[in-house]
């Protein structure tokens, strides 16, 4: 039996807005300093303090709490992603309130529209009105999908909506951490 895991992750090309972003800011500017409450522990391997804080501030920002997140580089892209896909992220639920963050490298801006498109997807779990198989089917609003990798990356409905909603999840963080 061949393992296909699909792969919850966040297209960078799709993200026009970020592209018009980085025009006007050139500079990778740093973030106001937050005192950050939380019960959510993020194990960050990346080596970048500031992926944790947006983080933090975005679990906050979307009501989640309790949660381990563990955080590394992105090495190579995931086998499932076709060809023409090129993932900056994608997040997978390891099990209940465990979320496992691959991520490339990334400057401030740039994670924070990544990063929310993830914890949109973290939201979709949580709820379960998303859960992923190890066989590549898919769980989505109770009805599965069973070969979720033969849908269009943008024809998925929870790439839909994590689309949908991650400007408004950015603007929250940037707000936060922007001041
Ligand atoms: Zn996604």
């Amino acid at each position: 039996m061949s393992m296909k895991a699909l792969t919850i992750g966040y297209l960078f090309m799709m993200a026009s807005s970020v592209w018009s972003c980085d025009i006007f800011r050139k500079k990778d500017q740093y973030f106001t300093p937050i005192e950050i409450s939380t019960t959510n522990t993020i194990l960050n391997y990346t080596g970048k303090s500031y992926l944790d804080t947006i983080i933090h501030v975005g679990l906050n920002e979307a009501n989640i709490h309790n949660v381990v997140i563990i955080l590394e580089n992105m090495k190579s892209q995931p086998k499932s992603t076709s060809e023409n896909l090129v993932l900056d992220a994608y997040v997978l639920e390891e099990r209940d309130n465990v979320f496992y963050i691959s991520i490339s490298d990334l400057n401030r801006y740039k994670s924070i529209s990544a990063l929310s498109h993830e914890i949109i997807h973290i939201q979709q779990y949580i709820s379960q009105r998303l859960q992923v198989n190890r066989d590549g089917s898919v769980i989505w609003e109770n009805g599965t999908i069973n070969n979720a990798n033969d849908i269009e990356y943008m024809d998925r409905p929870w790439e839909l909506e994590a689309f949908k909603n991650q400007n408004n999840m950015r603007d929250q963080i940037e707000n936060e951490l922007y001041k």
